[in-house]
Order: structure tokens, then sequence, then C-alpha cells
């Protein structure tokens, strides 16, 4: 898989090269570019935004510098991504499609935001996603990068050490996972839980399933209503 961002700060991307996503690199599993889009500005001062039409405050980054960049980065091939707290709440669901995909844009916004007619005109030619990472406002869409290629780049085969895990997650199964111990069994007077000691399997998953419904409906009760009737068995009703 190949991933490409645009930005107005490479510096803001190193993270992309460490830990998981590092040896991921290394392993030639993934290969990422990090541009910077002024590099596509021709003025003096390589300006990157201008004063919003309509009026208003703050600036908005300029459709001519955005569009030759895109123009440079993706192919026929790509699916441009724009992280936006205006898009569609990016899921586990969403990660999961992504990891299909053969080459992610990122264009990362600072200020009020892109040209609306930089989508608009890229859409023309290839899939174009605008993604929020949550009900939040961020200062520019590099963090929102980074949360989203760290999701998408564990799902690829081959990245994670044990791939078992990523299939129990959380969403995974449409539920929040349960609570985690290791050792020691007794910590600050608290205890493991017996059953998980119990050496019974089958005693075990059912724990672990009900913890993460109780979870789910405690936390996420939304998560359990978008739950289908097939997904639930009688034991989870009881609970
Ligand atoms: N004026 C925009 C609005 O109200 O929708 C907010 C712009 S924000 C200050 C600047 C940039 O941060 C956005 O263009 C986007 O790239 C990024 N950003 C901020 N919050 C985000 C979120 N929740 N999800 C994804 N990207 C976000």
């Amino acid at each position: 898989m190949k991933l490409d961002v645009v930005t107005i700060f490479p510096e803001y991307l190193q993270p992309l090269r460490a830990a998981l996503l590092g040896r991921a690199i290394e392993r030639g599993l993934i290969e990422i570019g990090v541009h910077d889009l002024r590099d596509w500005t021709y003025d003096v001062h390589r300006a990157v935004d201008d004063a919003p039409y309509g009026g208003g405050p703050g600036m908005v980054m300029k459709p001519q510098v955005w569009g030759e960049a895109l123009d440079t980065v993706c192919t026929e091939r790509s699916r441009l991504v724009v992280p936006t707290p205006a898009g569609t709440p990016f899921t586990q669901t969403m990660a999961r499609a992504y990891a299909e995909e053969e080459h992610l844009v990122f264009a990362c916004g600072r200020y009020e935001g892109i040209d609306q007619r930089v989508f608009d005109d890229a859409a023309r030619r290839m899939p174009v996603d605008e993604v929020s990472i949550g009900d939040y406002v961020l200062v520019g869409g590099e963090a929102a990068v980074l949360v989203m290629v760290e999701a998408v780049v564990r799902l690829l085969p081959g990245v994670l050490g044990n791939p078992v895990s990523a299939e129990q997650d959380s969403f995974s199964d449409g539920l929040l996972e349960g609570p985690s111990y290791t050792r020691p069994e007794v910590w600050r007077d608290l205890p493991v839980p017996d059953v998980l000691r119990s050496g019974n399997h089958a005693h075990i998953d059912r724990w672990r399933r009900d913890q993460a419904l109780e979870r789910t409906y405690h936390r996420r009760p939304d998560l359990l209503e978008r739950l289908g009737e097939a997904d639930l068995d009688a034991r989870d009703r009881a609970v």
C-alpha cells in the first residue's frame, strides 16, 4: 500500500516513521510519501491561504496550490481522504475498507480549511472522502492523518505480530473490548478475576463476552443499538 500526505508541516508527520509504522516501512509493507504543500507555490511568500469569500474570520487554503499538489501526487488509482471536523465520522469499518486500497492520499487542511472546489474537482477523477476523527476541532489535519493511518496500517497483513489481536479488538464484533489483566495475580490488593485463572476456556470466553456487553452498555449504548438480532444469543440478552 502507498500512502501520501500533503501538508504545510511535513515534520509533524515524523511519527509515521516510528514504531509499528516504521517497521512496516522497513519491511516493505507500506510506502509513505510526505509532501510540503508549499512546493507548489510560486510567490516569494510561498502563500497557501487567502481571505474567505463572503467575509468572516480566518483564512482559507487556496485552490491553485492544492490543485497542482494533488495533480502531482494522485494517480487514477488513488483515494483522496480529507480530514475535516465536518466530515463523515471515521470508524473501524472505514479503516478496514481503507486497508484494501492501493493508494491513499491525505490532504491536511489548516486555518479554516481548504477551498471546497479542490475536492469537487478531485471527485471528477477519483473517490474523495471528507472524514472526521471526532466531534472536536483540531488546529490542522496532521494529527487526524496520524490517527487514521495507524488504524489502517495495523490491519494490513503482516503488520501486527499476532493478527488475532486485531480480530478481537473493540468494534470487531460491534462491541467494546472488556478489561485485560497480566501478572501479578494480586496487585495493590486487587486480584485478577478468578475466572481468568480457572483454565476453563468456555467460561473465560463467556466472561469476556459479558464484560464486553456490560462495558458497551455503559459507555457506548449506541453501539448496542446498532447490533442486529443475529449478533446476540440468549445469554447476551440476559446480561
Ligand atoms: N472551519 C472548520 C470547521 O469548522 O469545520 C475547522 C477548520 S480546523 C481549525 C483546521 C483543519 O484541522 C481542518 O481543515 C482539518 O484538516 C483539521 N481538523 C480539525 N478538526 C478535525 C477533526 N475533528 N477531524 C479531522 N480533521 C480535523
